[in-house]
């Protein structure tokens, strides 16, 4: 969902921006008016996620799942890096990462069916490697990590694309953060990456230039076309959140929709959510019905209720309910209400 006030806005702005006689679709990425709507998103991120001055924002293309391959082909300069894997997406990363290098997975929750987050300490970690790479939300999953990893000087690599915004992050315990915008900060087609400076100059000479973050960063993530409409609603996404209270006040309405949900699945004696409660995650409810005839039942009804977009992922089955950022709490209260209705009907 993107949050309905900043969808008027662009309806509003959409043939005519500020006055300039053109919609931000159609302008030249190089123009003036075009200029202050990238940097403007870019000086907003940095206040909202408060991201330190030695820290480098770049707008790219091509989704987390080029970010895969983006992060070894930066930073494994000495040809091994490390993998915590807890579930699809750091799986993905995990995988891709193996074409590049050694790439070990020093943790894993697969013989739990990520249903928990493995604690990794420094004396975990491979001597020598480069970075260790973590996905911070499980979005197919639901779990999120309670804690960080422990990784002493070697850099913290994380994919947020799904937890983004969603609560306030401490950027200096990362050495690159990275996400695409389309679960929380804008439309499908950016992907943000945060990455400190001293991170930079290690790519390897065959990496594509567009693939280059210190190439990125000299060019200001211009050196070719960026996602303008993307970057132009994640202004416009910033600003509400602004608008809002920022991150803090976020998290606390994130908590509380979350909440809303797992507290009913805790005491419902047909639903449940398979994931040790401390690391649940505020983005991504996982749930199943008593059996598999009743998630599809429930699948159905719901969609006919018009709650759409409840089926759990291919590869896992069951229910999810995503509840990012622009969800209102009405959503939720709905959402329990019906899952309710429908258990007295069915038990
Ligand atoms: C959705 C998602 C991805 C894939 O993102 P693309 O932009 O489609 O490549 C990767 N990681 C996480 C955590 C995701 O939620």
């Amino acid at each position: 969902m993107l949050p309905e006030s900043v969808l008027n806005r662009a309806a509003a702005e959409m043939l005519d921006y500020a006055g300039s006689g053109q919609s931000v679709m159609e302008m030249s990425h190089r123009s003036k008016v075009y200029d202050e709507i990238i940097v403007g998103a870019q000086q907003l991120l940095r206040e909202v996620m408060n991201i330190p001055d030695n820290y480098k924002v770049l707008f790219v293309q091509g989704g987390a799942s080029l970010q895969f391959a983006a992060v070894p082909l930066n930073l494994m300069a000495t040809n091994c890096a490390d993998y915590s894997v807890t579930g699809q997406f750091s799986g993905k990363a995990h995988k891709e990462a193996q074409k590049y290098g050694l790439a070990n997975c020093i943790a894993s929750s697969k013989d739990q069916n990520f249903t928990t987050i493995p604690h990794v300490k420094a004396a975990d970690l491979t001597p020598g490697a480069d970075y260790l790479h973590i996905c911070h939300n499980n979005t197919i999953f639901g779990s999120k990590f309670a804690e960080l990893p422990e990784t002493g000087n070697v850099p913290l690599v994380a994919d947020i694309s799904s937890s983004f915004l969603s609560e306030p992050m401490d950027v200096s315990k990362f050495g690159v953060l990275y996400g695409g915008a389309q679960k929380n900060v804008a439309p499908a087609g950016l992907t943000i990456v945060i990455v400190r400076e001293d991170l930079l100059g290690k790519a390897r000479a065959c990496t594509p230039e567009v693939m280059n973050w210190k190439l990125m960063a000299e060019n200001d993530s211009m050196l070719n076309t960026p996602p303008c409409w993307s970057i132009y609603m994640c202004k416009l996404v910033l600003e509400w959140i602004i608008q809002l209270g920022g991150l803090t006040v976020m998290q606390q309405r994130n908590e509380y929709k979350a909440k809303l949900l797992y507290d009913y699945l805790d005491k419902s004696a047909m639903f449940s959510n398979p994931v040790q409660p401390k690391f649940r995650s505020l983005m991504n409810v996982t749930f199943v019905a008593k059996s598999d005839e009743l998630n599809d039942m429930f699948v159905k009804d719901a969609a006919a209720a018009g709650f759409v977009n409840l089926k759990g992922h291919r590869s896992v089955g069951g229910m999810r309910a995503s509840i990012y950022n622009a969800m209102p709490v009405e959503g939720l209260e709905q959402l329990v209400a019906f899952m309710a209705d429908f258990e007295r009907k069915y038990a």
